[in-house]
């Protein structure tokens, strides 16, 4: 398997911009360069994380839900989502989806279910969800008549077209279960514009085709749903706790939320 640990890579710079170890020098030479142009990228990232553990214990305690789709997973980095879910509820299962081999071979850190429940890993890409659906993987592990949260965490800023994005979900969420949620966070220009810009420039200068979205475009993504509360806003903002609570929201650059399918 070619890892290709000479060329940048996303999943690596989140790895390394959140203090992670599975990351190579051109990651953190990529990484310091971003960083030169969007200072607050790493608080932003940290807020984001925290934003998924919040909305999985969330959909878990409130919603009920014990069937997790997570594409776009990323190297593991604790707590992983399952670990949240089945703190809630031992007995959640969750699928993980990714397109990059880097976190394939680390996939053995998300495979560590309660023995009530179960995770499993699809080395998948979200640009084809056929091949989501139709996995045996997600077939076996998960129950499509009762709900699932589908959770994009992330990812979306990785996906330039816009009706790319509109025409994937609708994909996904069409045999889930009413009941299911979808959760998702993506870059947002609103909170800090010029940085922003400036920092997604970088991005695709270093080959990582980004893009950042206003709140309208990623309300958008919710279309056909019921938004929950408290909407779309800069996830520190979403159920903030105290530490999350005390961010400036000039440094938190992503946007999250939660819909529910009818
Ligand atoms: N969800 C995690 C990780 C986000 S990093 C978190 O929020 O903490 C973004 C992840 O999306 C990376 O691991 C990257 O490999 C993955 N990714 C990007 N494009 C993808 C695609 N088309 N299909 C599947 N995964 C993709």
């Amino acid at each position: 398997m070619d890892l290709q640990t000479d060329i940048p890579h996303s999943a690596r710079i989140y790895d390394y911009l959140l203090g992670g170890k599975d990351n190579f020098p051109a990651d953190r030479a990529a990484s310091a360069d971003i960083v030169g142009d969007w200072p607050n990228l790493p608080t932003s990232m940290r807020a984001n994380r925290k934003f998924m553990a919040r909305m999985a214990r969330h959909v878990a305690a409130e919603h009920g839900i014990r069937q997790f789709l997570d594409i776009g997973t990323g190297l593991p980095t604790s707590p992983n989502l399952h670990e949240v879910v089945q703190g809630v509820a031992p007995e959640s299962r969750i699928v993980y989806v990714d397109n990059d081999p880097i976190v394939l071979v680390h996939a053995r850190a998300l495979l560590t279910s309660t023995a009530e429940g179960r995770t499993g890993y699809l080395d998948a890409d979200f640009m084809d969800p056929d091949a989501i659906l139709d996995s045996g993987q997600l077939r076996d592990y998960l129950d499509l008549e009762r709900p699932v949260a589908l959770s994009l965490i992330a990812i979306l800023h990785f996906i330039i077209d816009d009706n790319d994005v509109r025409r994937i979900l609708d994909r996904l969420l069409e045999p889930l279960a009413p009941g299911s949620i979808l959760a998702l966070s993506t870059t947002t220009f609103d909170n800090n514009p010029d940085v922003v810009a400036a920092g997604v420039a970088a991005y695709n200068a270093h080959g990582i085709p980004t893009v950042a979205r206003t709140k309208p475009e990623v309300e958008s993504f919710f279309s056909g749903l019921e938004i929950l509360d408290p909407g779309v806003v800069a996830v520190h903002r979403w159920h903030p706790d105290q530490e999350s609570s005390a961010l400036d929201d000039a440094e938190v650059t992503i946007h999250g939320g939660i819909a529910l399918k009818k």
